[in-house]
């Protein structure tokens, strides 16, 4: 099979790349290398079967022909990480939505599946610890918080997608996954799990948002790709929305000192104020991010088991590397 992944050197897409090509899969990765790097998938570029194109999602011209060359696509080249859609509002904006519209289109053209990249962050935020269902509520805050950007431009990726496959029938999944982590991931766009690490193997203080009671549910990358693999092959899975996540729960203060721990760090756990952390009005946090993996579960069999100690002790084991 002819695989294409936008966003082919960004932490999920390189990892991607590698199971695909593990598979015997021909894979061709597309990265504008904004936030993805060519690091990333240096050790693949020996292998007769993977193609790096440096483009953009934007450029039609480009992705009309690798659409054409495909048999599959994963989307996953956007804007991400809260730092990033934060510090280029706009350029976040056309890349989530304009990009995904042109692959789309393009793929329309072609009948080529498509697997589309959300997110869990779609769902927004919500009081009380009851984990998010495909079919939860969304509930975002202004629009003048430009973190409800992300969630806003993935939802119309969202329906973006659901409108081709309703009505064009061009085979579509869509899967929003929660907190993915593991080795390659960068902390310099804002992931917690890549920061806290580096901030602990240097013995620099480890910054802890507010109280850091906040809860997040964490995915290591095999169990991502596992689910990733198993519904882009799914004819159950098509015209539907997944959920891609874990029950490793933990809140952020308890995540600072397990990585502390873990590192024999002698950094010291700092809390900062939300206000000194973030330009006023930019960012809102949520209290508490669960998947319910019911339907992932039900369509694919999808179990994830690195559990969050297993999933820190390799990252941290990358890191040293
Ligand atoms: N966070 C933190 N310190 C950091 C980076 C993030 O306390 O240096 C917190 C952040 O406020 C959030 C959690 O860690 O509550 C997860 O943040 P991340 O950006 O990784 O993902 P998301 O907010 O999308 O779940």
């Amino acid at each position: 099979m002819r695989v294409l992944i936008t966003g082919g050197a960004g932490f999920i897409g390189s990892h991607l790349a590698e199971r695909h090509l593990a598979m015997g899969d021909e894979v061709t990765a597309l990265d504008n290398l904004s936030t993805g790097s060519i690091t990333n998938v240096q050790h693949l570029e020996a292998n007769p079967r993977f193609h790096m194109v440096i483009d953009d999602v934007l450029n039609a011209e480009v992705m009309r022909g690798l659409i054409e060359g495909c048999d599959l696509i994963y989307h996953l080249a956007a804007a991400v990480g809260v730092d990033f859609i934060i510090d280029n509002p706009l350029a976040s904006l056309k890349t989530n939505i304009q990009g995904t519209e042109i692959v789309l289109e393009l793929a329309n053209e072609k009948k080529r599946k498509v697997v589309v990249a959300s997110t869990s962050e779609v769902y927004g935020k919500k009081n009380g610890h009851v984990p998010f269902a495909e079919s939860s509520d969304r509930i975002l805050g202004p629009t003048t918080v430009i973190r409800w950007n992300y969630s806003t431009s993935k939802a119309v990726d969202e329906l973006f997608a659901l409108a081709y496959w309703r009505e064009k029938r061009l085979p579509c999944v869509i899967v929003r996954p929660f907190n993915v982590i593991g080795p390659r991931q960068t902390g310099h766009y804002g992931m917690v799990v890549p920061r806290f690490v580096k901030q602990a193997l240097l013995g620099h203080p480890i910054t802890v948002y507010g109280d850091g009671e906040q809860r997040r549910c964490w995915t290591y990358i095999d169990d991502a790709l596992d689910g990733l693999v198993a519904l882009s092959s799914s004819e159950r899975a098509v015209g539907e929305i997944f959920n891609l996540g874990s029950h490793f729960e933990m809140s952020i203060k308890e995540l600072a000192h397990k990585i502390k721990d873990l590192t024999h760090s002698q950094s010291e756990v700092h809390f900062i104020p939300y206000e000194q952390a973030w330009p006023k009005g930019t960012y809102e946090d949520l209290v508490y991010r669960a998947p319910n993996l019911e339907k992932i579960r039900r369509t694919v069999g999808y179990d994830p088991k690195v559990d969050l100690d297993e999933a820190l002790k390799r990252i941290i084991a990358h890191f040293e590397r």
